[in-house]
């Protein structure tokens, strides 16, 4: 309020001056003379009209300018809210993990670069028997303890996802076969590490079978998921909790 009157009380000082100035040369051009009367009026008229309608405009540019502050700032809040948005719909609820779409895509582009790496698929032994045994909510706890142990078994940037039911998918970006083997070895370990005691229940064993593959450039993702599955089943087949590499050479194209 105060810098508006200021505002206004200068405007209508210029303005007072400058209407005064310009009657009085264009009175002197034609020999004329000013009255008080005159000058009176070119003073009281600028005081008048500019005064009150430079201290509204100036009021109302400052109101603009404060509610385009207020807009940019809700903008900045939007962006971050889709953005925190955006991430929660890239991951499955229960495990935190990528879902099953996001994890797809991530592994695609990985496999679009130079190295492409190892897919890992890795399925839950037995969890019908867990949900049989203490119910789906322990069994749902089970997931979320296997999710945390992939976690603890790979680094932060390895591509970790739930594919769906109790099975979950590992991209290694650039792992040669050896290491595939290694760091696919850990994560069966690291599951079966687990300690799982369900309530009153008793301790349940929770391990993993793991099949997999390795992507040469350009490989999509349902032939990396083809081969890892094939081996998956051939681990299920061997007595479970275990790992089944391609043989040296085998990799998805
Ligand atoms: P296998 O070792 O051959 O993989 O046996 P399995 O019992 O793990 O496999 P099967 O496909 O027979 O059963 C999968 C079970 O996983 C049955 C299903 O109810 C359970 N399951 C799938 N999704 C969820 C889930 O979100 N929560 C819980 N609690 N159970 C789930
Ligand atoms: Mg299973
Ligand atoms: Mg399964």
């Amino acid at each position: 309020m105060k810098k508006s009157i200021v505002h206004a009380g200068m405007v209508t000082f210029f303005a007072a001056v400058l209407s005064l100035g310009a009657f009085w040369l264009a009175l002197t051009i034609m020999g004329s003379s000013m009255d008080t009367f005159t000058i009176i009026m070119f003073i009281l008229v600028p005081l008048l009209v500019a005064f009150p309608v430079s201290a509204y405009n100036h009021r109302q540019k400052r109101k603009i300018a404060k509610a385009h502050e207020a807009l940019t700032a809700a903008h900045k809040e939007l962006a971050a809210m889709h953005r925190r948005l955006a991430e929660k719909a890239r991951h499955d609820d229960m495990t935190g993990l990528l879902n099953r779409a996001a994890f797809i895509d991530a592994v695609e582009e990985k496999c679009a670069q130079d190295s492409p790496g190892a897919f890992l698929l890795v399925d839950a032994d037995n969890f019908k028997k867990i949900n049989d045994m203490f119910g789906h909510l322990t069994g749902d706890e089970a997931l979320r303890k296997i999710a945390r142990g992939l976690e603890m078994a790979l680094r932060k940037d390895d591509l970790k996802g739930r594919l769906g039911g109790e099975e979950f998918g590992v991209f290694i970006s650039g792992a040669t076969l050896e290491q595939a083997s290694a760091i696919a070895e850990r994560t069966r370990h690291a599951v079966e590490m687990i300690r799982f005691v369900p309530g009153d229940h008793g301790s349940a064993r929770l391990t993993v079978s793991i099949g997999v593959a390795v992507a040469k450039k350009g490989a999509e993702f349902c032939e990396l998921m083809d081969e890892a599955d094939k081996r998956l089943y051939e681990a299920k087949s061997r007595g479970r909790n275990l790992v089944v590499m391609p043989a040296s050479g085998s990799v998805a194209a």
